[in-house]
This record gives structure tokens, C-alpha cells and sequence, in this order.
């Protein structure tokens, strides 16, 4: 079968969740990056999706133990990296963010604390906005500390490099805090294209 044709994986709500699956590794972590979202950033890339989009920028991070434990040693280097006045914020990527909530809460809920808003959060995942409205309780905690969501499967016969911050022209660009307030979809102010 041609590439393209072939899909993602489609969970039920509530089907996957982080109590199940997370080894809470970390596949990599590169600070100080220009490419995974305005600004400067630091990123994190966490271990583990089952999404398994034909395709995937990051397969080998597909495994929930590739890499390394997230431990409060590398925690409390990206708090450092984050101090840094010229690093916009932080962005979470994967594979799945939203299937290693606790590293990502732990993460994030850290960040609030010592900066407030002066750093933002980013981050990507498989699933959709309207999925995630109906997932575990743990995954809207995490919504709940993003600025930036990047939603939705790579797909592939969708694919465009053009595109801003994304792979696939399925994908969206969320402003999250004003989505939950409307409770609907709103898009990032500045996308372009
Ligand atoms: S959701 Fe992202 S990390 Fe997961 S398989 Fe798809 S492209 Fe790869």
C-alpha cells in the first residue's frame, strides 16, 4: 500500500493514558533551539506515542523506554536554562506529551511556580483539541498550563514543509487559554501560513 494511505491510530477516549503506558524517560532535551516554536526555547522531548503516524519526524521516541528517566537533575537544568532573560519559554515534544503527563506536570506546574507567565509553554501532541475535551483528567491538567498547542496526527498525504511550526496541514496552532475560555478553537494570533 502507498504510504500515504495508510493512517494513524484512532484511540477511543480515555483508551490511552499516562498511568498505563509512561516509563516517564526523555528521548532528548535541547536547549536553546530556534526551531520548536517562537523564540528561543528549550524542549523536551519525552519518551513514548502510539499514535504511530506513517512517517513520524521522531519514530525511535515512538517507545515509551527509549532514552533516559526524567530525573530532578535534568529538571532543575531546564529551570536553569529557562532563567536565561533571552529563552522565551519551554516546549514539550515527543513522542507524546500528553501520554507522559506526569513528567509534563511535574515540568510545568515547576515553571509556573518559579517564573508565573514570563515563560511560555508549548506543546505538540497527536491528538486533537476536540479529542482531548474528552480525555482523562490528567491530560486537561496539563492543557490547563499550555500558552501553545500544536494538535493533531502527522499525516502524511497532508504533509507541508511550508507550514509554521507543523508537518501536516491538518494541524493547529491553539491558543490554549483562550480556546478553554470559549470553549471552542481559537487559533494563534500570529500564524501566518
Ligand atoms: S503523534 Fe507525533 S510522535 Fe506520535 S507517531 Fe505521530 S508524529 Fe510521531
Amino acid at each position: 500500500m502507498d504510504k500515504t494511505q495508510q493512517l494513524p491510530k484512532n484511540p477511543a477516549p480515555q483508551e490511552w493514558l499516562a498511568q498505563d503506558l509512561s516509563q516517564n524517560y526523555v528521548a532528548s532535551y535541547k536547549p536553546f533551539n530556534f526551531v520548536d516554536g517562537e523564540g528561543v526555547r528549550c524542549s523536551l522531548y519525552v519518551s513514548g506515542c502510539k499514535f504511530s503516524c506513517p512517517g513520524c519526524y521522531n519514530k525511535i521516541a515512538q517507545n515509551f523506554h527509549y532514552g533516559q528517566p526524567y530525573t530532578k537533575e535534568l529538571e532543575d537544568e531546564i529551570i536553569q536554562d529557562l532563567s536565561h532573560s533571552y529563552v522565551q519559554g519551554l516546549t514539550l515534544l515527543g513522542g507524546e506529551p500528553f501520554l507522559n503527563t506526569t513528567v509534563c506536570l511535574q515540568l510545568s506546574k515547576r515553571i509556573r511556580a518559579e517564573f508565573g507567565h514570563d515563560k511560555d509553554i508549548w506543546s505538540w501532541t497527536g491528538y486533537t483539541w476536540d479529542e482531548l475535551m474528552q480525555e482523562s483528567a490528567d491530560k486537561l491538567e496539563l492543557l490547563s498550563y499550555l500558552d501553545i498547542l500544536v494538535d493533531g496526527r502527522f499525516l502524511l498525504a497532508q504533509k507541508d514543509l511550508t507550514l509554521q511550526f507543523r508537518g501536516s496541514a491538518n494541524q493547529r496552532i491553539i491558543n490554549v487559554p483562550a480556546s478553554l475560555a470559549q470553549k471552542q478553537v481559537v487559533l494563534w494570533d500570529k500564524l501566518i501560513k
